[in-house]
C-alpha cells in the first residue's frame, strides 16, 4: 500500500467507527474517537479509551493526559503529527469506567485494521488495558520500557510492543512522570531495535517504500540513500540518549522517524496547536 491508499483505508475505518453501534458504548458517546496521525508512521500509540474531552472533540488524547503525552514526545523531538495515536476502545465508557472485555472484543476489529494498514515497527502501549490487549498477562511494572513480540492476531504483524504507563496515571501519581520520561527517552532506541529486527525478518523487503535501514557501529538511523521524496529532516541520530541522568537538562538526541513531514490527521483537519488549554509543562 502506498501512502494515499493507507490514508484512504484509515479514513474508511474512521468513517465506520463514527457510526458504529457494535457495542453499548455507542449509546452514550458524543463522538467516536477513531484515532489520528500520519499514515506513513512507524510508531503507533495505543491508549485505553476516550475520556471526556476526547468524546467531545472526537480526537484522541486532547485532554490533560494528551498534554502530558505531547510534552513527552517533545522531549525526544517528536511531534504528535508524526506518529499515530488511537485507543483500544473507540467510544468513551460512561464516567470513565474501565472498558469491559466484551466492549474491547467488539471494538478490536477496528484497531486490528488500523494496525494492518499502518504496519508499524513499534506499538507503544499506554497503560494496563492496552498492554493487556497486546501482551496478555504482562505486568506494567515489570514490562514498561521494554520491547516484546506482539501477537500478529492484533493486526500488528511485524511489530514489537513497547510498554509505557498511562499518562493519566502519571498525572495522578507524580513519580510516574519521571518514569514515563525515561521510558520515552528510550523509545528512539527501541524504534531502532525494532527496525533492525524487521530488517532481519525480511531483509529484502522495503518498508513503506524506503530501503531497509543499514546498521553499523554508531550508524545513523536514517538510510544511507533515503528515497528522494522522503523528507528526513529530523536526523542527527548519533549517540543514544544518556539514560542515567535524564532530567530537565537532558537533551536526548532525536532519532529520525521515517515519514514525510507533511501533516496529516485522519479524523479532522490539523489545527495549529491541537492541545492548548490543557497543555502542561512537564518540568514546570
Ligand atoms: N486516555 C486514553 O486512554 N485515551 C485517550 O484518548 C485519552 C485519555
Ligand atoms: Fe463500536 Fe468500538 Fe464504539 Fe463499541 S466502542 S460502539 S465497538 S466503535
Amino acid at each position: 500500500m502506498n501512502a494515499d491508499e493507507r490514508r484512504q483505508a484509515l479514513q474508511q475505518v474512521a468513517a465506520e467507527v463514527a457510526s458504529c453501534t457494535r457495542c453499548p458504548l455507542h449509546e452514550q458517546r458524543t463522538l467516536a474517537v477513531p484515532g489520528e496521525g500520519h499514515p506513513d508512521t512507524e510508531v503507533v500509540f495505543v491508549g485505553e479509551a476516550p475520556g471526556y474531552n476526547e468524546d467531545q472533540q472526537g480526537r484522541p488524547f486532547v485532554g490533560a493526559a494528551g498534554g502530558l503525552l505531547n510534552e513527552l514526545l517533545k522531549a525526544i523531538g517528536w511531534q504528535r503529527q508524526e506518529v499515530f495515536i488511537t485507543n483500544v476502545v473507540k467510544c468513551r465508557p460512561p464516567g470513565n469506567r474501565d472498558p469491559e472485555p466484551a466492549e474491547i472484543a467488539a471494538c478490536a476489529p477496528y484497531l486490528r485494521r488500523q494496525l494492518q494498514i499502518l504496519d508499524p515497527a513499534v506499538v507503544v502501549t499506554l497503560g494496563r488495558h492496552s498492554l493487556g490487549h497486546f501482551n496478555p498477562g504482562a505486568r506494567i511494572g515489570a514490562t514498561h520500557g521494554t520491547l516484546r513480540p506482539v501477537d500478529p492476531e492484533t493486526g500488528a504483524h511485524n511489530a514489537l510492543t513497547y510498554a509505557m504507563y498511562h499518562p493519566a496515571a502519571a498525572l495522578r501519581q507524580g513519580s510516574l512522570k519521571q518514569t514515563m520520561l525515561e521510558d520515552m527517552c528510550s523509545l528512539p532506541d527501541a524504534l531502532t531495535e525494532a527496525r533492525r529486527q524487521r530488517a532481519e525478518r525480511a531483509p529484502t523487503a522495503a518498508v513503506h517504500g524506503l530501503e531497509p535501514v543499514q546498521q553499523s557501529q554508531a550508524a545513523p538511523v536514517v538510510p544511507e540513500h533515503p528515497a528522494p521524496a522522503a523528507g528526513h529532516t529530523q536526523s542527527v541520530p548519533d549517540a543514544a540518549p544518556a539514560q542515567a541522568d535524564v532530567g530537565p537538562e537532558a537533551e536526548p538526541q532525536p532519532v529520525a522517524i521515517d515519514i514525510e513531514r507533511e501533516v496529516v490527521t485522519i479524523h479532522v483537519e490539523p489545527e495549529e496547536e491541537p492541545v492548548d488549554e490543557n497543555q502542561m509543562q512537564l518540568f514546570g
